[in-house]
C-alpha cells in the first residue's frame, strides 16, 4: 500500500516539475532575443514554432544545445558534438588531445550556425526528423535539459562509442557496431582499438564538470576501457550519471557491484517480447536470460528504459513491448532504423505501410500515469512517422533514393579499385557541366561549384588531377544528388565533401 502511495506521489511530483518547467519556458520565450523570433532557418516559420513549442521542456532560444554541452567519440577516434552530425569533425584522437578537440574552431563554427537556426552544417538528420513531426525522437531535444543551468566552458555530457566489441550478430546490424558480425558475417579483420590509457588520463580535466557519461558500443559491458573510465568517475566525480546502452545479455557480479555503487541508468535494446522473434533477430542471445537480467536491472537501477527498433520483422510486436514496459514501469523509446533499407519500414510500398498504420490504430493502449502517457506518445509518433513517409512517397517517386542518400551517410563506403586511361578522363569537366545543365543546374551555380573544385585541386598536395576529380564525381553520384547537395550546403560543407571525395579518389583509381 505504502509503495502505491509513494509511486503516486512520485508521479505527481514529476508531473508538477515537468509542467512548471514547460510553463516557465513558455513565459521565458516572450523575452527571447528578437533574432529567435525572426530567424527560422531552413525549417520555415510554422515548423520552427511548432517544434519549439512541442519540445519536452517547452520553447528554448537555441534550436540545439549539443555544441555547447556534448562531446561524442566514435570507434575511429573521431570526435563530434553528437553522434548524428558526422560532417563536422572536431578532431581525431590520438592526433589531437581531448582538450584541443573540445576547444576547436570547428565547434565554434557549428555554434554560430545553430545560433542562426541553420541546420545545414551537417544536421540533416535532426532537420529531417523535425520536418517529419517526430519531435521527441529528434536527437537535438535530448540536450534541452542542459539549458536549465548556465552553460559552462566544459561539456556536461561525454558520449563514448569507443569500440564495436559485441557478442551478438543481430540481423539488422553491421560490423561497424558488432565485432562478431565483422568477423563472422563480413569476414573482416576486427577493428583496432584507437583509445588507450592516455585517453583515460586526459579525462581528468573533464570529469569534474560532467553531469552524464554515456556508453555505447558494441556491448558496453564487454569493453575493458569503460571499466577504467568508471573507476575514474568513481574517484573524481561519483555523482555523474552513467548511461548504458546494452543488449541485456551480459550481467555478472562485477557489473552488479558497479551498478550498486555508481549512478547507472540502463537502456536495454529489446526488439520483441516474443521469444522466437527476439532470438531470430538478436542472433546468439537467449531470451529468458535477457528477461532475467532486465528484471534485476529494473530493481537495482534508478531508471530503466527499453529501446525498440521497429522494422519489417517485428513491427507487429511493438504494442506488446509497450504493454510489457507499462506493466513493469519501464520507459519505452524507439530507435528508427534506416539502414539496411531492405529491412526498414520506410522502404515498403505505400499500401503495406498503410496496413501497418491500420493495425496500430486497431490496438487500444490506455494510459493511466505519466510513464504510460510517455510510452503511448512514442507509439503515436511512430504512427506519425509512417504517415509522413506515405505523404513523401505520394509526392515524390524518388523518395526512396533521396532518403537512402541522406540516411546512408554514416555507412562506410566500400571502395572498389578502378584503373582508368588518361583518355577516359579527358574533358570530364565538360561532361560534368553538360550533365548538370540537363538536370537544371544554372551557369552561375556551375561556375561557383567548379571554382571550388578547381581551387581545391590546385592546392592538392597529393596532385590528384582536376579531370580525375570531375570524372569521379560524375561517375559516382546522380546529377540530382549533386545538385541537391550543392544547393543545400554551406561553403564549409562543400569543402568538407571535396576532402572526403579526394580521400576516395586516392584509394580508388590508378591512371595508366
Ligand atoms: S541539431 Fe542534431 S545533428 Fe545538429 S548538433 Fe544538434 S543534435 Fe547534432
Amino acid at each position: 500500500m505504502s509503495c502505491i502511495i509513494f509511486n503516486h506521489m512520485n508521479d505527481l511530483a514529476g508531473k508538477i516539475i515537468h509542467t512548471s518547467t514547460r510553463w516557465i519556458n513558455h513565459a521565458r520565450s516572450l523575452f527571447y532575443p528578437t533574432g529567435y523570433m525572426k530567424n527560422y532557418g531552413s525549417l520555415g516559420r510554422k515548423t520552427y514554432r511548432d517544434f519549439n513549442s512541442h519540445r519536452p521542456i517547452g520553447p528554448l532560444p537555441k534550436l540545439c544545445y549539443a555544441p555547447w554541452t556534448n562531446l561524442f567519440f566514435n570507434t575511429h577516434g573521431n570526435a563530434m558534438v553528437c553522434c548524428k552530425n558526422t560532417k563536422v569533425i572536431l578532431g581525431k584522437y590520438p592526433e589531437k588531445s581531448i582538450h584541443d578537440i573540445w576547444f576547436s574552431s570547428q565547434r565554434e563554427m557549428l555554434k554560430k550556425s545553430i545560433n542562426k537556426n541553420d541546420l545545414s552544417l551537417g544536421c540533416f538528420k535532426c532537420k529531417d526528423s523535425i520536418l517529419q513531426g517526430n519531435y521527441s525522437s529528434t536527437t537535438s531535444v535530448v540536450f534541452d535539459k542542459h539549458n536549465m543551468m548556465p552553460l559552462k566552458k566544459y561539456p556536461r555530457v561525454i558520449e563514448f562509442e569507443l569500440s564495436n566489441k559485441c557478442n551478438l550478430e543481430c540481423i539488422m546490424c553491421s560490423g561497424r557496431v558488432s565485432s562478431s558480425i565483422q568477423a563472422n558475417r563480413e569476414h573482416q579483420e576486427i577493428m583496432k582499438m584507437t583509445y588507450d590509457d592516455n585517453f583515460v588520463g586526459q579525462l581528468d580535466e573533464f570529469i569534474p564538470y560532467l553531469k552524464e557519461a554515456k556508453f555505447t558500443g558494441g556491448e558496453p559491458f564487454l569493453i575493458p576501457i569503460y571499466y577504467k573510465i568508471w573507476e575514474k568517475i568513481e574517484k573524481i566525480n561519483p555523482s555523474v550519471k552513467i548511461l548504458i546502452q546494452t543488449n541485456g545479455t551480459i550481467l555478472n557480479d562485477e557489473i552488479k557491484k558497479l551498478i550498486k555503487k555508481l549512478h547507472f541508468q540502463i537502456n536495454v535494446s529489446i526488439d520483441s517480447v516474443n521469444k522466437d522473434t527476439y532470438e531470430s533477430i538478436r542472433r546468439n542471445a537467449d531470451y529468458e536470460k535477457m528477461v532475467n537480467h532486465v528484471e534485476w536491472l529494473g530493481k537495482n537501477t534508478q531508471h530503466l528504459s527499453v529501446l525498440a527498433t521497429p522494422f519489417r520483422m517485428n513491427w507487429k510486436d511493438i504494442p506488446d513491448i509497450i504493454l510489457f514496459c507499462n506493466k513493469n514501469k519501464y520507459q519505452f523509446n524507439i530507435s528508427q532504423m534506416y539502414c539496411p533499407g531492405e529491412l526498414a519500414l520506410w522502404s515498403l510500398d505505400i499500401d503495406i505501410i498503410k496496413e501497418i498504420i491500420d493495425y496500430y490504430h486497431s490496438i487500444k493502449l490506455t494510459a493511466g500515469n505519466r510513464l504510460e502517457r510517455h510510452n503511448i506518445g512514442i507509439y503515436e509518433e511512430l504512427i506519425a512517422t509512417l504517415e509522413y513517409w506515405i505523404k513523401c512517397k505520394e509526392k515524390n517517386d524518388e523518395f526512396n533514393n533521396r532518403f537512402l542518400d541522406v540516411m546512408n551517410e554514416q555507412e562506410p563506403e566500400i571502395i572498389t579499385h578502378q584503373t582508368v586511361n588518361k583518355s577516359d578522363i579527358k574533358n570530364s569537366k565538360n561532361t560534368f557541366r553538360l550533365i548538370l545543365f540537363q538536370n537544371g543546374f544554372t551557369e552561375i551555380e556551375f561556375e561557383n561549384f567548379a571554382k571550388a573544385i578547381d581551387e581545391y585541386c590546385q592546392n592538392d598536395k597529393d596532385a590528384v588531377c582536376t579531370e580525375l576529380f570531375y570524372f569521379h564525381i560524375t561517375q559516382s553520384h546522380k546529377p540530382e544528388t549533386i545538385i541537391k547537395f550543392y544547393r543545400d550546403s554551406s561553403e564549409y560543407l562543400i569543402k568538407e565533401k571535396l576532402i572526403e571525395e579526394h580521400d576516395v579518389i586516392k584509394k580508388k583509381y590508378s591512371i595508366v
